[in-house]
């Protein structure tokens, strides 16, 4: 069955399955303790058989009294021991979101830079459903069908024609379970899948809200989200009626069943085989072995979305690698080294660029200009290793951007990207990057470089505003100068800036001037991407990008005179 599979699955750099493994022994204990409750259960059975055998013929009340209570005080230990499973299963789900939620937020960013399409924000809701699988009464169902024989094997020794009975009532159950699962498996997956799709729809109109209002694309974009929930309806709706039918005859085929064993054994206390008392014992019995069925039959929905939720989680990790310890590298002096890089983005079918080669030393400042399309926020990227080259390689002083770790490479660089988006938290948060224990004196020595710290005390909070969920609203240029702080934090020896000017009035780019003078004063490598070549200025190297490809590479002067011959100016403006 799927849950065994999944619980033994195992890829070495699978946090999910790592995780799983080490709560094998709480699994241990559960099963045990599932063990100890279903033994205890037998007490009822045997209640019933000396109530039966002994007191109703010898008429003895003490003896009533005393087996009464010592079924009770057996069921009252069978509770703690049911409540001690739960609570193990609880802490083992607990202990796995602890071990994975980390990786599975990192597994996100990965994916989702990376372009794997199988990866969605659904990613952390898939692991809240795969844990209450785990923890819930769903799961619970997988311990007690061990015990399915055992019950049966009871029931066979009282009389095997009994035992017979419950295996067939058990044996078709099973089919109709299983049945249940072929046909309505697909129309779940089809109605899960077009629930997926609407989310996400929703939470893509809902981020153009504004868009979406403007220009009345409201009831259009309704309509295209109403076909996925159509879809969703449907195959849910088509589902639920074939598992209602099936589990009708499922219900009927189990009183059937439990009318056929008293039958049989009132057919065997009537031929003398067995003894009147065990006519209840053997009803008990055989409800208790048909009873995990049953609740499999119940949480059948929940068992499926978590197990689907699962291979969600399997797919993202598949190519997943978890952060290893790794040799810290001295602070970097900025020298960039793009070699011969080629790149098709990840989904792309066509090299977005091609053969670009080039060195900035530390302490120069590259300017980036080009067409529309040309490639230069993609090369951005590549610098500040969010993507890897497909051919090549990027080495900020000898070492491959890329596979460099991550937290270490953000305390030598800055990356200010072309749409500057902050998180929900303070301004001073944002400029910390949200690193805890960063100094206030860091954060507006930041803010003071990037020429923002004026802007920011003018604002209702100053450092303090909060910029979360209905909290105060940044315009496009005040955003991008306060990511500009937040790039040039921790005076990082490697700045990106893609189009920093793109938002700002003639103060604010005023403003970015003198930040760029004091980073290049104090020997920071910068590279710029921009459309306007004024920004140049400081400029050492200039790199003219037209379709992917370096069309001009060199010292300012001598690139920004060929590039602002008119033919070169008509060409590009042609392109854009
Ligand atoms: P602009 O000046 O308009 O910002 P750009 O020079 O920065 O343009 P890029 O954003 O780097 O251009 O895009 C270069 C090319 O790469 C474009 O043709 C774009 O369609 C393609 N591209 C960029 N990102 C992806 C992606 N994730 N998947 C597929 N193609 C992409």
């Amino acid at each position: 069955m799927k849950i065994f599979k999944l619980l033994s699955a195992d890829q070495p750099n699978n946090p999910l399955t790592r995780s799983i493994r080490e709560g094998y022994p709480s699994l241990a204990v559960a099963f045990v303790f599932t063990m100890v409750s279903n033994l205890l259960y037998m007490a009822l059975p045997l209640y019933t058989f000396q109530i039966y055998g002994r007191v109703m013929s010898s008429g003895s009340i003490p003896t009533l009294l005393v087996i009464t209570f010592g079924v009770l005080a057996t069921f009252a230990v069978s509770g703690v021991i049911d409540h001690y499973r739960s609570k193990v299963l609880i802490n083992f789900g607990v202990v796995m979101d602890q071990r994975v939620s980390g990786h599975v937020f990192s597994a996100l960013f990965d994916g989702v830079v990376r372009g794997n399409p199988a990866i969605r924000s659904q990613a952390l809701r898939d692991l809240d459903s795969f844990r209450q699988m785990l923890t819930g009464p769903t799961f619970g169902v997988v311990f007690d069908l061990p015990w399915m024989p055992i019950f049966m094997i009871v029931l066979w020794i009282i009389d095997p024609l009994v035992g017979m009975v419950t295996l067939l009532g058990a044996v078709v159950l099973v089919i109709l379970t299983l049945a249940q699962d072929r046909v309505t498996r697909p129309m779940l997956g089809e109605a899960n899948d077009a629930a997926l799709r609407s989310y996400s729809f929703t939470d893509a109109a809902l981020r153009n809200s504004e868009v979406v209002r403007a220009m009345g694309m409201v009831e259009p974009l309704g309509g295209r989200w109403a076909v996925f929930r159509q879809v969703t309806m449907d195959r849910s709706a088509e589902a639920s009626t074939l598992a209602s039918a099936i589990s009708n005859v499922s219900k009927f085929w189990r009183q059937g069943i439990q009318v056929l064993i008293i039958a049989v054994g009132a057919y065997l206390v009537v031929k003398g085989t067995i003894h009147m008392a065990l006519l209840f014992a053997n009803m008990i019995l055989a409800a208790r072995a048909l009873q995990p069925i049953d609740r499999l039959v119940g949480s059948w929905d929940g068992m499926l979305q978590g197990t689907r939720a699962f291979d969600r989680l399997m797919l993202m990790f598949g190519d997943y690698k978890p952060a290893k310890p790794v040799t810290g590298l001295p602070r970097a002096t900025g020298r960039l080294s793009v070699e011969a890089v080629n790149f098709v983005p990840p989904g792309g079918q066509r090299f977005v660029l091609q053969g670009v080669n080039f060195k900035i030393e530390p302490g120069e400042m590259l300017g980036i200009i080009g067409p529309s399309g040309a490639g230069k926020s993609t090369l951005s990227r590549l610098m500040m290793g969010i993507w890897q080259p497909s051919n090549g390689s990027i080495r900020l002083d000898g070492a491959d951007v890329f596979t460099w770790d991550r937290q270490d490479f953000g305390r030598n660089v800055g990356y200010l990207p072309q749409d500057t988006e902050l998180f929900a938290g303070t301004i001073r948060d944002n400029i910390a990057r949200f690193q805890p224990g960063v100094d206030d004196s860091h954060v507006i020595t930041a803010a003071q470089l990037a020429g923002v710290h004026d802007l920011i005390l003018r604002l209702p909070k100053g450092y303090d505003t909060d910029l979360g969920e209905s909290a105060h609203v940044l315009s496009a240029g005040q955003r991008q100068r306060i990511g500009l702080a937040r790039a040039v934090m921790g005076q990082p020896r490697f700045v990106v800036l893609d189009e920093p000017n793109a938002s700002l009035d003639s103060e604010g780019e005023d403003a970015l001037m003198s930040t760029l003078d004091a980073l290049k004063a104090s020997g920071v490598t910068i590279v710029v991407v921009s459309h306007k070549p004024n920004l140049f200025r400081a400029a050492d190297k200039i790199l003219v990008l037209r379709e992917g490809r370096m069309e001009l590479f060199g010292p300012r002067d001598q690139v920004m005179a060929r590039f602002t011959q008119p033919a070169a100016v008509q060409a590009i403006g042609a392109a854009r």
